[in-house]
């Protein structure tokens, strides 16, 4: 492999620059060169391609988002603009190519790669819903700033004997709401992954409240239901229950990663590198049991991401 490049694609998340200067600085280390192309696939399909060096991923391991910018790119669902992507990194030299995104940009590294490009997909999303890793990159930050969140809510939250309900991100994946949720001592945790009683739910919260509780978060996954829609469902099971709704949205996905990403994008940015060096191509690279691993992309997108029931147990049986 003389020549490789990097994309960024999909929803951003924090520590996709950190994974971008792995990626960069592992090439160049290789004696590799390396290519960026700026936003997705739709940057490849516009020939959007410069030559990256050391300094071009300078001062970026601390910063959220993205420098080579993200975007979803409609043609590259087609096989025609599949081929003119291939067509495009061939002209260009490029080998190897590293998708740095969720599943949906892992499918098109997938397709890429039976045209003849030896892809390489790293887990760039806030979600953690990507199977045969245990973490994401990212995901840790945006616990941390939905933890950050809950702790400013519940200053006010008790001073008022208030419940809150705190919608996070996590449309088929309740892994932000329920890490979040257990870090944060939430009483409540509604996730796509496990039905819910609302009724059951508001018995609980009054029972709790009538203990001595003096504040009460239920923290749901967009995917669970939307805020508004919960807090007014609890008010109408009990007239105690006045619950202020926050919804987090995009805050979640910005801000400094933490060193548990910038760590994580490191080893995965290396690893993606000196995995295609090797001569791999069409995998996923992944972190299980703190061991780097590849598995076939095609296995990866087709294999639900495990929810972690016994967490999920352990948060209620803390929040009494
Ligand atoms: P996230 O879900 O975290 O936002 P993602 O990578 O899943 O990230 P998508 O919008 O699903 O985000 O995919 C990003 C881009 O990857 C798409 O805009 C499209 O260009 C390409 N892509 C997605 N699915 C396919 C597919 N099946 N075949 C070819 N290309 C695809």
């Amino acid at each position: 492999v003389k020549k490789i490049a990097v994309l960024t694609s999909g929803g951003d998340s924090q520590g996709m620059n950190a994974a971008l200067r792995a990626v960069v600085r592992s090439a160049l280390y290789h004696g590799i060169e390396i290519f960026g192309i700026q936003r997705g696939y739709q940057g490849l399909l516009n020939n959007d391609i410069f030559s990256m060096d050391l300094r071009s991923v300078g001062d970026i391991i601390q910063r959220g988002g993205t420098v080579l910018q993200s975007a979803r790119c409609k043609e590259f669902y087609t096989e025609e603009g599949q081929r003119k992507g291939a067509e495009i990194l061939r002209n260009y030299g490029i080998e190897g190519l590293v998708v740095i995104g969720g599943d949906g940009s892992y499918q098109g590294a997938n397709k890429l790669s039976k045209l003849g490009i030896n892809t390489m997909g790293l887990p760039g999303t806030i979600d953690n819903d990507i199977s045969f890793t245990d973490y994401t990159i990212g995901f840790d930050t945006a616990v941390g700033v939905v933890v950050d969140a809950i702790n400013k809510l519940r200053d006010t939250m008790s001073s008022h004997e208030r419940a809150s309900v705190v919608e996070v991100m996590g449309r088929h994946c309740g892994d932000i709401a329920l890490h979040a949720g257990l870090a944060s001592g939430a009483e409540t945790i509604l996730v796509p992954e496990v039905p819910y009683d609302l009724g059951e739910v508001a018995q609980r919260m009054t029972h709790n409240f009538a203990m001595g509780k003096r504040h009460s978060i239920i923290v749901v996954a967009e995917g669970a239901g939307k805020g508004d829609d919960i807090a007014s469902e609890l008010a109408r099971h009990s007239s105690q229950i006045d619950a202020r709704v926050t919804v987090l949205g995009h805050i979640q996905r910005g801000g400094t990663p933490t060193p548990f990403d910038r760590n994580l994008a490191s080893r995965l940015g290396d690893f993606a590198v000196r995995s295609l060096i090797r001569g791999e191509s069409d995998k996923a690279c992944g972190i299980i049991k703190g061991e780097l691993v590849l598995t076939d992309i095609d296995k990866v997108v087709n294999t639900k991401n495990k929810f972690d029931n016994e967490m999920y147990e352990l948060a209620l049986r803390l929040s009494q």
